[in-house]
């Protein structure tokens, strides 16, 4: 079968190979995958910057966003049949089985020895065939074909927003103005799901007012910001909720003047940028006295999974056809070279198998 792999001790070693058709133990599933979408976290894997090979492996299989039909099962008491549409979820169970990762919260798992399709220690889906446990997967309706490969990083939004609500349970809290800053598609999911809660939602990234990132957030009823024009800095307006999207640390630190008072800005980027920040007293004092909340996001368990199945029917019926513009481009296999060199106006690349 085809399969697209890297090594991430080796800069840029992805290629496509042929690797023999998993076989899956007595309760996995045999995977037919439709499609995968590449993000930065496979383009970073392929750069050297993260990733783990499996053990006993010169080679991971990319691809944690993936789309797939049940080829085979033999389990019966799964709830799944062969034919089935899923979505893996990326996390699986540390080793040692943690309190958090034995009650479904893998993404909270307390010991970090944890595994991730085709991130960490377990391949991915980007192969004609893949295995997985029951368990992790996601039944998806039929009517959500065309889209459902944003599953993935759709179930990483509503874990930031999800437990922006849970934390303001500490407070009588009903937030009205929300900024998203970084428009890539964490962030325009972030922005969907927040315009789906009510809330004013403002997108802010570099691309121009006529790109598509500004008309998909203005056809949600959002505001998109242009920040080459507009710094947030120059922001009249305070926010109830901020989410930071766009893994720049200037650009992170930017959104903490724009925080208002008992408000909740959550980190969803990865900060490679080693940058002091020379006012790091004024921002704690202003946590202080705004009972402000800081808070990191990082990856998703199958409830949010399921909360983004939920929300992507819910925005189907509201805003049309708005999530398949997320997909600006979709290639075969044999062209996957192409998803590691991103188009200026790219928002997600998809890599059909089918
Ligand atoms: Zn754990």
């Amino acid at each position: 079968m085809r399969a697209i792999v890297t090594n991430p001790a080796k800069k840029n070693s992805v290629k496509l190979v042929n690797l023999p058709k998993p076989v899956p133990k007595r309760k996995e599933a045999l995977l037919r995958t439709t499609c995968v979408g590449i993000d930065g976290t496979d383009r970073e894997i392929n750069e050297g910057l993260y990733g783990t090979l499996p053990e006993d492996s010169d080679h991971i299989v990319l691809g944690h966003e993936a789309l797939a039909t049940i080829e085979k099962i033999e389990e019966t008491t799964s709830g799944f049949s062969a034919g089935d549409l899923v979505v893996p979820t990326v996390r699986r169970p540390c080793q040692e089985n943690c309190l958090n990762c034995r009650t479904g919260e893998v993404d909270m798992c307390l010991t970090g020895n944890y595994f991730e399709h085709g991130i960490y220690k377990l391949d991915g889906f980007a192969s004609d065939y893949a295995v997985s446990d029951p368990r992790f997967l996601i039944k998806v309706p039929e009517e959500l074909k065309d889209i459902a490969v944003l599953l993935e990083p759709m179930s990483v939004a509503e874990k930031a927003v999800t437990h922006c609500f849970k934390i303001q349970q500490r407070t009588r809290w009903k937030p009205k103005k929300a900024l998203v800053n970084g428009a890539g598609p964490v962030g325009l999911l972030t922005t969907l799901i927040l315009r789906l809660r009510g809330l004013e939602v403002y997108a802010a990234a570099t691309r121009t007012k006529d790109s598509q990132k500004s008309k998909i957030v203005n056809c949600v009823g959002g505001t998109y910001v242009n920040v080459v024009e507009t710094p947030i800095t120059e922001l009249k307006e305070k926010f109830d909720i901020i989410i930071e999207a766009t893994g720049n640390v200037s650009a992170a630190l930017g959104t903490l003047d724009a925080l208002g008072a008992n408000g909740i800005l959550c980190f969803l980027g990865i900060y490679r940028e080693k940058l002091a920040c020379e006012e790091f007293g004024k921002v704690l004092t202003s946590m202080v006295l705004k009972n402000q909340v800081i808070f990191g996001s990082v990856s998703s368990n199958k409830t949010h999974f399921e909360t983004g199945v939920e929300d992507m029917l819910k925005i189907k019926r509201r805003f049309k056809s708005v999530l398949n513009q997320l997909i600006t481009n979709k290639i075969q296999v044999h062209k996957f070279r192409e998803a590691f060199q991103p188009t200026h106006e790219e928002i997600k690349t998809v890599i059909c198998f089918d």
